[in-house]
């Protein structure tokens, strides 16, 4: 089978994959916004927030100002952080910052955490923690990414945990109590219930951990607990890894949710208990070291303004991202409850649908009421080979009338995403370019 980037697509299919966000690119950028200056608060430089910014400006002319308000001076990317995790990849590889969205763009960057968004008049008051005057502007982007529920021991109080779910210090972390795991000893790693960040991110780092096993300490083993029923992502590729390359080294068990953590001597080691989901049993599992990703919720900030429902994320208009609970504010990336995978390619993909919308309703015209955001995502099976997924997301009207985004098969009719047919070392060279390719769009 060929590579995402190979097929033959039509014209849908190829004004998605151009990165359009497969918003009717024949309008950009004649917004025909004038002043006075509309001004947008981006609040995360992440994936989707760094996009966003970026094309508010581009296909608004410049005519919008736009802030970035971002804690961080360095954005560490997730993506290809399992790859660090093993050794594979330097920790700098991850590494990217505003410098160029500032340069080639005009785009704002505040440098605090966004602690409260309160009205103001027709617009937002927004402010950020050690920046005294709180920005005033016309429409509020919100794009914090993740928060983690608290993971806790069997009398219920929270236990530090190591999820490197958010790449950084805990990645490198990872990598060090990695490479210091004894010859015989055991890793175990949990995923947790969906929606998660990056539906084959656990699965992705059990292979390679597994392929970094077998190579550097063949008699130690990764058991991995999943709080799913099945693999949640590219099953297919994944399972055929886990009993063709990883067999003894690594041991998959579904259906195994965490109930509580009680934590070893040395750190982050210790033991697991989970429930057997729907049996009523529950199984311990000891490890000399124990990578749990907890339960996830969107960012912090997206919790405090009271954009979220009882899932943990924020439910928005799908063809423009706006806050359903909270009009003129949207919410992109990780933080939203849609149909859409929680994935940095997607976060960018949907960001760029929310920038038209934007635009559009700031130049008093109707978002476009179908639109189309696609995904690639390549996934390292061992420090040789790689697979991938890809999918078109079409917003279409369900039989119930209510709208979502379905993921629509690239060369079929059939719903659902495609998986490579085989893992390759042809796609982990592609995979590298992808990412290169991925990064460098949404950061310059
Ligand atoms: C191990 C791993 C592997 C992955 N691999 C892939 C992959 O191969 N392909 C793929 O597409 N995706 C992958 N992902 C998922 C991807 O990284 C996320 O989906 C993506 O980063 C989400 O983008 P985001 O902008 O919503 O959040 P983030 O990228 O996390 O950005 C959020 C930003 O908001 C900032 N922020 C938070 N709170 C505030 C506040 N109060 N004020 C101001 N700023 C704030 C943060 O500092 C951060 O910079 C992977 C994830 C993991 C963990």
């Amino acid at each position: 089978m060929t590579s995402p980037f190979e097929f033959s697509l039509s014209r849908r299919h190829l004004l998605a994959s151009l990165g359009a966000g497969a918003v009717c690119a024949t309008t950009f950028p004649a917004f025909g916004l004038t002043a006075p200056v509309q001004k947008i608060v981006v609040i995360g430089g992440g994936m989707a927030g760094a996009t966003v910014a970026k094309y508010l400006r581009l296909w608004s002319n410049k005519a919008v100002e736009v802030t970035i308000v971002e804690p961080s001076t360095t954005y560490v990317s997730n993506i290809m952080s399992n790859l660090v995790v093993t050794g594979q990849y330097a920790p700098a590889l991850l590494n990217y910052n505003w410098s160029n969205l500032i340069k080639n763009h005009g785009i704002k960057l505040v440098k605090g955490s966004v602690s409260q968004v309160t009205a103001n008049g027709s617009g937002w008051s927004v402010s950020v923690t050690g920046v005294a005057a709180p920005l005033l502007c016309d429409r509020v982007v919100v794009a914090p990414g993740i928060s983690f529920d608290p993971v806790l021991d069997n009398i219920a109080q929270p236990v530090a945990v190591l999820h490197a779910w958010q790449a950084g210090p805990q990645t490198t972390q990872l990598r060090d109590l990695l490479a210091a795991l004894p010859p015989t000893g055991t890793l175990v790693m949990t995923i947790p219930p969906a929606p998660y960040r990056c539906p084959p991110g656990p699965y992705e780092r059990a292979c390679v951990i597994a392929d970094y096993l077998k190579r550097n300490k063949p008699g130690a083993r990764i058991v991995v607990l999943d709080a799913n029923p099945d693999v949640m992502a590219e099953p297919a590729n994944f399972k055929n890894a886990f009993s063709t390359l990883y067999g003894a080294n690594l041991v998959y068990l579904p259906g195994r949710k965490v109930k509580y953590v009680t934590s070893g001597i040395s750190p982050y080691s210790g033991k697991v208990t989970v429930d057997i989901v729907g049996t009523g049993f529950v199984e311990e599992y000891s490890g000399d070291l124990l990578n749990i990703i907890p339960t996830q919720r969107a960012g912090a900030i997206a919790q405090a303004l009271g954009l979220c429902d009882s899932t943990g994320f924020a439910p928005v208009n799908g063809i423009s991202f706006e806050s359903t609970l909270r009009p003129g504010i949207h919410v992109i990336g990780d933080a939203a409850k849609t149909s859409l995978p929680k994935a940095g390619h997607v976060g960018n993909q949907g960001a760029k649908i929310c920038a038209d919308a934007m635009l559009r309703i700031l130049s008093n015209q109707a978002p476009y009421a179908t639109p189309t955001a696609n995904s690639a995502c390549y996934s390292p099976l061992s420090s040789t080979v790689a697979s991938w997924l890809t999918a078109v997301y079409q917003y279409e009207q369900q039989p119930d009338s209510s709208w979502k985004y379905v993921a629509r098969d690239h060369i079929s009719t059939t719903t659902g995403p495609t998986e490579a047919a085989s893992a390759s070392t042809g796609n982990f060279t592609k995979m590298n370019t992808w990412y290169k390719t991925l990064m460098t769009e949404t950061y310059s």
